[in-house]
């Protein structure tokens, strides 16, 4: 399992897999961070896929912790999947954690249905949203790993490569803790 998933610090734009995740909201049409990279750099045809998706069957917008694909425009990999984080609030750590997991979750799951094997994803929700860092890479590992260790036998089986790709030395580094101490190694 955990051998399938990796890190790499850089931008999720550049990343020659078969999906990338956008951490979109749940409008569909464009935002900051990497939503803003994605469509910067994946160009129009990404946000006209994604007016029809609002148009179609998303009409009041993409629930948190869904997941929804759409071409990858000019970005070298095939599809975006986009999915809505949670916005971090301490109160209903309990609810909105489960809604983290399920963004992964989720994506996996539409990522295998159209037949990626290979697919990167961000830090989901933890930068305009506010997620602690440690604990969003704690919750994002520990999902994916029981995704690939067979919790979603269709999806964990499809999967060659599930990629965190993290913006700065510093994000990539708490990933790092984090994946060590799910691995039983500790610090
Ligand atoms: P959210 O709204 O879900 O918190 P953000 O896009 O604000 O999502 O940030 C999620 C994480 O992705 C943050 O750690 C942010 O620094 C990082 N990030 C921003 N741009 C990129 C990019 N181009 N590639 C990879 N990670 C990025």
């Amino acid at each position: 399992m955990v051998t399938r998933i990796t890190l790499v610090e850089g931008d999720i734009t550049e990343q020659q897999v078969d999906a990338v995740v956008n951490a979109a909201n749940s409008s569909l049409l464009g935002g900051g961070g990497v939503d803003g990279a994605i469509h910067r750099k994946g160009g129009p045809r990404i946000l006209e896929e994604c007016r029809r998706l609002r148009a179609s069957h998303w009409g009041g917008g993409l629930p948190t912790g869904r997941s929804v694909a759409t071409t990858a425009g000019r970005l070298p990999a095939r599809w975006v999947v986009h999915t809505v984080g949670p916005v971090y609030l301490a109160e209903e750590y309990e609810e909105r954690a489960e809604l983290l997991a399920s963004c992964y979750r989720e994506s996996l799951r539409t990522a295998a249905e159209l037949g990626a094997r290979t697919v990167a994803f961000p830090a989901v929700s933890a930068g305009v949203y506010g997620w602690p860092p440690a604990d969003a890479a704690r919750i994002a590992l520990g999902t994916v790993a029981e995704v690939l260790d067979g919790g979603d036998a269709q999806a964990g089986a499809e999967l060659a490569e599930v990629r965190f790709v993290l913006f700065g030395a510093e994000m990539c580094g708490v990933f790092e803790r984090a994946l060590r101490e799910l691995l039983g190694q500790g610090g």
